[in-house]
Protein backbone atom coordinates (compact mmCIF):
# COMPACT_ATOMS: atom_id res chain seq x y z
CA UNK A 1 0.00 0.00 0.00
CA UNK A 2 0.82 3.88 -0.79
CA UNK A 3 0.41 5.38 2.71
CA UNK A 4 0.60 9.03 4.04
CA UNK A 5 1.48 9.41 7.22
CA UNK A 6 0.12 12.76 7.98
CA UNK A 7 2.66 14.17 11.14
CA UNK A 8 5.54 11.88 9.95
CA UNK A 9 8.11 13.73 11.99
CA UNK A 10 6.72 13.58 14.93
CA UNK A 11 6.94 11.16 18.14
CA UNK A 12 4.22 7.88 17.17
CA UNK A 13 4.01 9.44 13.29
CA UNK A 14 7.92 8.63 13.17
CA UNK A 15 7.77 5.11 14.84
CA UNK A 16 4.36 4.01 12.25
CA UNK A 17 6.74 5.25 9.40
CA UNK A 18 9.63 2.49 10.83
CA UNK A 19 6.63 -0.11 11.27
CA UNK A 20 5.09 0.64 7.46
CA UNK A 21 8.29 0.42 6.22
CA UNK A 22 9.23 -2.65 7.80
CA UNK A 23 6.28 -4.65 6.98
CA UNK A 24 7.02 -3.70 2.99
CA UNK A 25 4.74 -0.43 2.22
CA UNK A 26 5.43 2.58 0.33
CA UNK A 27 5.25 5.77 3.19
CA UNK A 28 5.61 9.55 2.56
CA UNK A 29 5.42 11.39 5.43
CA UNK A 30 3.65 15.07 5.80
CA UNK A 31 4.38 17.38 8.11
CA UNK A 32 4.97 20.88 8.58
CA UNK A 33 7.52 20.73 11.14
CA UNK A 34 6.04 22.68 13.24
CA UNK A 35 6.90 20.08 16.44
CA UNK A 36 8.21 17.32 14.60
CA UNK A 37 11.74 16.39 13.45
CA UNK A 38 13.60 16.19 10.22
CA UNK A 39 16.07 13.15 11.21
CA UNK A 40 12.98 11.44 12.80
CA UNK A 41 11.99 11.06 8.76
CA UNK A 42 14.14 8.25 7.91
CA UNK A 43 11.74 5.46 5.96
CA UNK A 44 10.09 7.58 3.33
CA UNK A 45 10.08 10.90 1.66
CA UNK A 46 9.04 13.89 3.32
CA UNK A 47 6.56 16.42 2.15
CA UNK A 48 6.92 19.77 4.67
CA UNK A 49 3.56 21.46 4.38
CA UNK A 50 0.56 22.10 6.39
CA UNK A 51 -2.56 20.50 6.25
CA UNK A 52 -3.98 24.66 4.65
CA UNK A 53 -1.54 24.13 2.14
CA UNK A 54 -4.42 22.48 0.10
CA UNK A 55 -2.71 22.56 -3.14
CA UNK A 56 0.25 20.79 -1.64
CA UNK A 57 -1.74 17.83 0.08
CA UNK A 58 -3.57 17.33 -3.30
CA UNK A 59 -0.44 17.18 -5.35
CA UNK A 60 0.89 14.58 -2.48
CA UNK A 61 -2.13 12.07 -2.69
CA UNK A 62 -2.27 12.61 -6.44
CA UNK A 63 1.20 12.07 -7.50
CA UNK A 64 2.33 9.14 -5.07
CA UNK A 65 -0.99 7.49 -5.26
CA UNK A 66 -1.98 7.40 -1.79
CA UNK A 67 -4.46 4.28 -0.77
CA UNK A 68 -4.59 5.32 2.56
CA UNK A 69 -3.66 8.48 5.02
CA UNK A 70 -2.79 8.06 8.91
CA UNK A 71 -3.36 11.71 10.61
CA UNK A 72 -1.65 12.21 13.81
CA UNK A 73 -0.72 15.57 13.22
CA UNK A 74 -1.99 17.97 16.33
CA UNK A 75 -2.18 20.09 18.72
CA UNK A 76 -2.17 17.66 22.61
CA UNK A 77 -2.18 19.73 25.23
CA UNK A 78 -4.94 19.62 27.83
CA UNK A 79 -3.33 22.88 29.25
CA UNK A 80 -2.82 24.49 26.49
CA UNK A 81 -6.22 23.77 24.68
CA UNK A 82 -8.34 25.25 28.02
CA UNK A 83 -6.35 28.52 27.17
CA UNK A 84 -6.53 28.53 23.29
CA UNK A 85 -9.19 26.61 21.96
CA UNK A 86 -9.42 28.38 19.04
CA UNK A 87 -5.61 26.98 18.40
CA UNK A 88 -6.74 23.45 18.70
CA UNK A 89 -10.17 23.70 16.75
CA UNK A 90 -7.90 25.37 14.34
CA UNK A 91 -5.14 22.58 14.16
CA UNK A 92 -7.21 19.41 14.85
CA UNK A 93 -10.68 19.96 13.24
CA UNK A 94 -10.62 22.34 10.69
CA UNK A 95 -7.06 20.78 9.12
CA UNK A 96 -8.40 17.53 9.57
CA UNK A 97 -11.51 18.50 7.40
CA UNK A 98 -9.36 19.96 4.71
CA UNK A 99 -7.30 16.76 4.39
CA UNK A 100 -10.26 15.22 4.11
CA UNK A 101 -11.78 16.97 1.27
CA UNK A 102 -8.58 17.21 -0.53
CA UNK A 103 -9.00 12.96 -0.39
CA UNK A 104 -11.96 12.87 -1.51
CA UNK A 105 -11.49 14.97 -4.48
CA UNK A 106 -8.32 12.71 -5.02
CA UNK A 107 -10.51 9.67 -4.57
CA UNK A 108 -8.35 8.05 -1.56
CA UNK A 109 -11.37 5.79 0.57
CA UNK A 110 -9.42 4.85 3.77
CA UNK A 111 -8.58 7.19 6.68
CA UNK A 112 -6.92 5.68 10.25
CA UNK A 113 -7.23 9.03 12.89
CA UNK A 114 -5.29 9.49 15.67
CA UNK A 115 -7.92 9.83 18.83
CA UNK A 116 -7.48 9.62 22.46
CA UNK A 117 -8.41 8.85 25.90
CA UNK A 118 -9.68 12.28 26.79
CA UNK A 119 -12.65 11.90 24.45
CA UNK A 120 -14.14 10.19 27.55
CA UNK A 121 -13.81 12.66 29.71
CA UNK A 122 -13.81 11.49 33.68
CA UNK A 123 -14.15 7.70 33.47
CA UNK A 124 -17.30 5.60 34.61
CA UNK A 125 -15.81 2.57 35.42
CA UNK A 126 -12.76 0.70 35.73
CA UNK A 127 -11.69 -0.33 32.44
CA UNK A 128 -12.70 1.97 29.69
CA UNK A 129 -15.16 0.46 26.81
CA UNK A 130 -15.22 1.94 22.85
CA UNK A 131 -18.84 2.31 24.35
CA UNK A 132 -17.75 4.31 27.32
CA UNK A 133 -19.63 7.68 26.59
CA UNK A 134 -18.05 10.51 24.91
CA UNK A 135 -17.79 13.70 27.14
CA UNK A 136 -14.85 15.56 27.36
CA UNK A 137 -14.06 17.86 29.85
CA UNK A 138 -11.74 19.64 27.74
CA UNK A 139 -11.16 21.69 24.42
CA UNK A 140 -8.43 19.45 23.33
CA UNK A 141 -10.95 16.28 23.73
CA UNK A 142 -13.58 18.19 22.22
CA UNK A 143 -11.77 18.66 19.25
CA UNK A 144 -10.81 15.09 19.04
CA UNK A 145 -14.17 13.78 19.32
CA UNK A 146 -15.28 16.58 16.53
CA UNK A 147 -13.50 14.71 14.14
CA UNK A 148 -15.11 11.13 15.35
CA UNK A 149 -18.13 12.71 14.53
CA UNK A 150 -16.75 14.35 11.05
CA UNK A 151 -15.53 10.75 10.19
CA UNK A 152 -18.80 8.76 11.66
CA UNK A 153 -20.96 11.44 8.91
CA UNK A 154 -18.42 11.14 6.24
CA UNK A 155 -18.30 7.13 6.38
CA UNK A 156 -22.02 7.15 5.95
CA UNK A 157 -22.11 9.85 3.19
CA UNK A 158 -19.50 9.63 1.35
CA UNK A 159 -18.40 5.92 1.88
CA UNK A 160 -15.33 6.77 3.46
CA UNK A 161 -13.28 3.50 5.29
CA UNK A 162 -12.50 5.45 8.95
CA UNK A 163 -10.71 3.92 11.86
CA UNK A 164 -10.76 6.32 15.04
CA UNK A 165 -8.02 4.97 17.70
CA UNK A 166 -8.39 6.17 20.74
CA UNK A 167 -4.39 6.57 22.46
CA UNK A 168 -3.88 5.75 26.34
CA UNK A 169 -0.59 6.71 27.00
CA UNK A 170 1.57 6.72 24.25
CA UNK A 171 5.40 5.60 25.59
CA UNK A 172 8.43 3.97 24.85
CA UNK A 173 10.78 4.11 21.46
CA UNK A 174 12.18 2.19 19.17
CA UNK A 175 14.42 -0.50 20.51
CA UNK A 176 17.41 0.02 18.50
CA UNK A 177 17.33 3.74 19.32
CA UNK A 178 17.12 5.08 15.89
CA UNK A 179 13.96 7.67 16.70
CA UNK A 180 12.36 8.46 19.87
CA UNK A 181 9.89 11.06 21.99
CA UNK A 182 11.40 14.46 21.81
CA UNK A 183 8.85 17.39 22.55
CA UNK A 184 9.40 21.01 23.58
CA UNK A 185 8.32 21.72 25.84
CA UNK A 186 7.93 18.12 27.20
CA UNK A 187 5.03 17.52 29.79
CA UNK A 188 4.56 13.54 30.21
CA UNK A 189 5.81 11.92 32.84
CA UNK A 190 8.22 9.32 31.49
CA UNK A 191 10.15 11.63 29.49
CA UNK A 192 10.66 14.04 32.05
CA UNK A 193 11.88 11.32 34.22
CA UNK A 194 14.14 10.28 32.53
CA UNK A 195 15.39 13.44 30.87
CA UNK A 196 16.03 14.90 34.07
CA UNK A 197 17.81 11.65 34.82
CA UNK A 198 20.19 12.35 31.74
CA UNK A 199 21.08 15.32 33.12
CA UNK A 200 18.71 18.01 32.12
CA UNK A 201 17.82 20.79 34.61
CA UNK A 202 13.86 19.84 34.66
CA UNK A 203 12.30 20.18 38.35
CA UNK A 204 9.86 16.85 38.26
CA UNK A 205 7.03 16.52 40.64
CA UNK A 206 4.72 13.74 41.19
CA UNK A 207 1.34 15.65 40.85
CA UNK A 208 -1.06 14.51 43.21
CA UNK A 209 -0.93 12.42 46.82
CA UNK A 210 -4.64 12.12 47.73
CA UNK A 211 -6.01 10.33 44.46
CA UNK A 212 -8.71 7.00 45.29
CA UNK A 213 -6.21 4.99 43.99
CA UNK A 214 -4.02 2.20 45.86
CA UNK A 215 -1.40 4.68 46.72
CA UNK A 216 -2.73 8.06 46.05
CA UNK A 217 -0.72 8.42 42.62
CA UNK A 218 -2.89 9.05 39.18
CA UNK A 219 -3.02 5.58 37.40
CA UNK A 220 -2.77 5.34 33.65
CA UNK A 221 -2.15 3.11 30.55
CA UNK A 222 1.38 2.94 29.16
CA UNK A 223 1.23 1.68 25.69
CA UNK A 224 4.11 1.24 23.96
CA UNK A 225 4.66 3.34 20.79
CA UNK A 226 5.37 0.20 18.93
CA UNK A 227 2.30 -1.45 19.85
CA UNK A 228 0.62 1.62 18.91
CA UNK A 229 2.00 1.32 15.20
CA UNK A 230 1.08 -2.48 14.64
CA UNK A 231 -2.19 -1.98 15.96
CA UNK A 232 -2.56 0.96 13.37
CA UNK A 233 -1.25 -1.41 10.89
CA UNK A 234 -3.80 -4.38 12.01
CA UNK A 235 -6.94 -1.66 11.79
CA UNK A 236 -5.54 -0.93 8.15
CA UNK A 237 -5.82 -4.27 6.78
CA UNK A 238 -9.10 -4.48 8.62
CA UNK A 239 -10.58 -1.15 6.87
CA UNK A 240 -9.61 -2.80 3.76
CA UNK A 241 -11.98 -5.46 4.33
CA UNK A 242 -14.55 -3.56 6.21
CA UNK A 243 -15.86 -0.68 5.10
CA UNK A 244 -17.49 2.02 6.93
CA UNK A 245 -16.56 3.71 10.82
CA UNK A 246 -14.58 1.90 13.29
CA UNK A 247 -13.58 3.00 16.73
CA UNK A 248 -10.69 0.94 18.63
CA UNK A 249 -9.29 1.80 22.26
CA UNK A 250 -5.52 1.10 22.43
CA UNK A 251 -4.19 0.47 26.29
CA UNK A 252 -2.60 -2.38 27.55
CA UNK A 253 -5.53 -2.88 29.61
CA UNK A 254 -3.19 -2.73 32.98
CA UNK A 255 -3.10 0.46 35.07
CA UNK A 256 0.28 1.72 36.79
CA UNK A 257 0.52 4.42 38.86
CA UNK A 258 2.58 7.53 39.14
CA UNK A 259 4.95 6.02 41.80
CA UNK A 260 5.07 2.77 39.83
CA UNK A 261 6.30 4.67 36.80
CA UNK A 262 8.90 6.36 39.14
CA UNK A 263 10.19 3.10 40.57
CA UNK A 264 10.15 1.38 36.90
CA UNK A 265 12.08 4.71 35.88
CA UNK A 266 15.09 4.19 39.03
CA UNK A 267 15.13 0.59 38.20
CA UNK A 268 16.03 1.69 34.52
CA UNK A 269 18.53 4.52 34.97
CA UNK A 270 19.73 2.58 37.79
CA UNK A 271 19.94 5.17 40.73
CA UNK A 272 17.12 7.04 43.06
CA UNK A 273 15.74 10.22 41.63
CA UNK A 274 14.33 11.47 44.44
CA UNK A 275 11.32 12.99 42.74
CA UNK A 276 9.51 14.83 45.16
CA UNK A 277 5.70 14.94 45.62
CA UNK A 278 3.36 17.79 44.82
CA UNK A 279 -0.07 18.89 44.46
CA UNK A 280 -2.55 17.97 41.98
CA UNK A 281 -2.70 18.81 38.40
CA UNK A 282 -5.89 20.41 37.20
CA UNK A 283 -7.98 18.60 34.81
CA UNK A 284 -6.04 15.21 35.88
CA UNK A 285 -8.63 12.25 36.11
CA UNK A 286 -7.56 9.84 39.14
CA UNK A 287 -7.71 6.16 36.81
CA UNK A 288 -7.69 5.74 32.97
CA UNK A 289 -7.69 2.61 31.66
CA UNK A 290 -8.43 0.95 28.26
CA UNK A 291 -10.19 -2.08 27.93
CA UNK A 292 -8.58 -3.74 24.74
CA UNK A 293 -10.65 -6.61 24.51
CA UNK A 294 -12.26 -5.23 20.95
CA UNK A 295 -8.89 -4.29 19.78
CA UNK A 296 -7.57 -7.88 20.56
CA UNK A 297 -10.37 -9.52 19.73
CA UNK A 298 -10.98 -7.86 16.04
CA UNK A 299 -8.12 -6.84 15.11
CA UNK A 300 -5.77 -9.74 16.01
CA UNK A 301 -3.81 -7.59 17.81
CA UNK A 302 -1.79 -8.17 20.89
CA UNK A 303 0.58 -5.59 22.79
CA UNK A 304 4.75 -7.24 22.91
CA UNK A 305 5.72 -4.43 24.96
CA UNK A 306 3.60 -4.44 27.89
CA UNK A 307 5.66 -4.57 30.70
CA UNK A 308 6.61 -0.92 32.58
CA UNK A 309 9.88 -1.85 32.64
CA UNK A 310 10.64 -2.57 29.13
CA UNK A 311 8.19 0.50 28.02
CA UNK A 312 10.31 2.78 30.01
CA UNK A 313 14.17 1.02 29.53
CA UNK A 314 13.47 1.61 25.69
CA UNK A 315 12.38 5.33 26.83
CA UNK A 316 15.69 5.16 28.38
CA UNK A 317 17.68 4.05 25.80
CA UNK A 318 16.59 6.95 23.64
CA UNK A 319 16.61 9.67 26.78
CA UNK A 320 20.43 8.87 27.61
CA UNK A 321 21.57 9.69 24.03
CA UNK A 322 18.85 11.18 21.84
CA UNK A 323 19.66 11.67 18.45
CA UNK A 324 17.48 14.65 17.93
N1 LIG B 1 2.65 13.51 35.96
C1 LIG B 1 3.40 13.80 37.09
N2 LIG B 1 4.49 14.62 36.94
C2 LIG B 1 4.85 15.13 35.73
C3 LIG B 1 4.09 14.80 34.59
C4 LIG B 1 2.98 13.98 34.75
O1 LIG B 1 3.09 13.36 38.20
O2 LIG B 1 5.86 15.86 35.66
C5 LIG B 1 1.47 12.62 36.12
C6 LIG B 1 0.17 13.23 35.60
O3 LIG B 1 -0.46 13.97 36.61
C7 LIG B 1 -0.61 11.98 35.19
C8 LIG B 1 0.47 10.99 34.78
O4 LIG B 1 1.70 11.48 35.33
O5 LIG B 1 -1.28 11.44 36.31
C9 LIG B 1 0.64 10.91 33.26
O6 LIG B 1 0.72 12.23 32.77
P1 LIG B 1 1.18 12.54 31.28
O7 LIG B 1 1.28 14.03 31.16
O8 LIG B 1 2.40 11.74 30.96
O9 LIG B 1 0.02 11.96 30.39
P2 LIG B 1 -1.57 12.24 30.42
O10 LIG B 1 -2.15 11.14 31.26
O11 LIG B 1 -1.81 13.61 30.95
O12 LIG B 1 -1.96 12.08 28.98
Amino acid sequence: MNVLVVGGAGYIGSHMCLCLATAGHRVVALDNLSTGHREAVQWGELVVASLDETSVVAETLRRHEIDVVMHFAACSLVGESMQDPYRYYQNNVSSTLSLLMAMRDAGVAQFIFSSTAAIFGDPQSDQIEENHPRQPINPYGNSKLAVEMLLQDAAQAYGLRATTLRYFNAAGADPQGRIGESHTPETHLIPRLLRRAAGEDLSVQIFGTDYPTRDGSCVRDYIHVNDLAVAHLNAMEHGRSQPGFHCFNLGNGIGHSVLEVVKAAERAVGVPLDIPFGPRRAGDPATLVASSRKAREILDWTPRHDSIDRIVADAWNWHRRPAF
